[in-house]
């Protein structure tokens, strides 16, 4: 697909004012340099100006989920660390220190509108992990049926170099789909997709619209960067990404203005990237793209066609071969006689089990329910091999 293709430069307002008026469960993820304040500290006029408009979104009977950046800034703040490059038992003391600054500054700015928040804080295996999921999963459900406003950021204070959600971008639109939101709007110091760094190049023209993220734009999204935070353009470009392989539109503008929401929906700023596919439930969301997979099945042409085209379980008899040892209720990869990935499934048989059979009948070994099929419009092999 060429680049003119798959963008476009003016906004596609049917499709924001769509999203706007269907919009049930929205998250907001707030990077560190729309939150940090010239001194360091955290920024108490743009938290006011975002919750104002968490606000105005829980009036129509939206329901609200924020992802805070900013425990590491406002602890650097309040050590004097400046900007130095910390070591990562430094950058574990700061976000200890800054993550109750955060929350507390949180908690003033939404309690002017009488709400209240919470602290969520996750690691990696909270949503790699299937029990942590769904504990996580009913945690949320419950915050949001009473009212509540979850305030989510990385448990930064124990996350190594290994075990971290690497940056905010990618965690909220994690949390997007453990909370089945209907829409992901990241407040950033970059106010859209620009074809060049609109710093440096003055014909840089603002992307309003990708319909879907493909390898050229992910090309484009290396070029602007933001200087701040750990994101930049294209972790945004690669949240957006994994959100449109799941059904989640996405959303990057910038976040310092007031009534960013209503400038963004009404397509006078920011960049929509739209999801193409429908929307999946979390369960398939956690298969496809959060679990890890233990093993892998070879299956032959008829039983890739069945579960692609015909959306049927997979059955016994279309297995070639097993590869690794798993067990019954684990994660494996499904793919085809040539390596190609298909997708990943929670399989009813270990693999000894599927060894052992003799293979007749009609024995289901992935059900259609526990399935989740990659999303070949989406790039998604390039991005998240199994
Ligand atoms: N979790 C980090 C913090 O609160 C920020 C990571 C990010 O901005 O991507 O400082």
């Amino acid at each position: 697909m060429s680049e003119r293709s798959c963008l476009s430069f003016d906004p596609d307002l049917a499709r924001l004012s769509s999203i706007y008026g269907k919009m049930r469960t929205l998250v907001i993820k707030v990077g560190s340099a729309v939150l940090t304040a010239s001194d360091g500290g955290v920024s108490v006029k743009a938290l006011s100006l975002i919750a104002g408009e968490v606000q105005k979104q829980r009036a129509r009977g939206i329901s609200v989920v924020i992802v805070s950046s900013g425990a590491v800034a406002a602890g650097r703040k309040t050590l004097s660390l400046g900007r130095k490059p910390l070591s990562l038992a430094m950058k574990q003391a700061a976000a200890s220190v800054g993550q109750n600054r955060l929350m507390w500054s949180w908690e003033k700015a939404l309690s002017r509108h009488k709400i209240t928040a919470a602290q969520v804080l996750l690691s990696p295996y909270d949503v790699i992990e299937r029990d942590r999921f769904t504990n996580l999963d009913r945690t949320f459900e419950t915050l949001l049926s009473l009212g509540i406003v979850p305030v989510v950021n990385e448990n930064d204070s124990v996350a190594t170099q290994e075990i971290r959600f690497g940056d905010n971008d990618q965690l909220s639109a994690k949390v997007a789909a453990i909370v089945r939101a209907d829409f992901l709007l990241i407040l950033s110091d970059v106010s859209a997709l620009f074809t060049a760094d609109p710093r440096i190049d003055s014909s840089a023209k603002r992307v309003a619209y990708v319909p879907a993220v493909t390898s050229d734009i992910r090309k484009m999204a290396g070029i602007s960067r933001s200087g701040l935070g750990t994101g930049g353009m294209s972790s945004k470009v690669l949240a957006a990404s994994d959100g449109g392989s799941w059904g989640l539109p996405v959303g990057i503008v910038g976040g310092m203005k007031p009534r960013i929401l209503d400038r963004f929906f009404l397509g006078k700023e920011g960049t929509l990237f739209d999801a193409k596919s429908i929307p999946q439930s979390s369960k398939k969301v956690w298969i496809g793209y959060f679990s890890r997979p233990s093993g892998d099945l070879v299956l032959d042409a008829g039983a890739v066609e069945a579960i692609k085209r015909r959306k049927t379980s997979l059955l016994l008899p279309g297995i070639v071969r097993t590869e690794g040892d798993f067990s019954k209720g684990d994660v494996v990869c499904l793919r085809s006689m040539d390596g190609q990935l298909v997708g990943k499934g929670i399989t009813r048989l270990s693999s000894m089990d599927i060894r052992g059979n003799p293979v007749s009948g009609g024995i289901i070994v992935v059900h259609v329910n526990d399935l989740s099929l990659l999303d070949d419009q989406n790039d998604q092999k390039e991005l998240r091999p199994c």
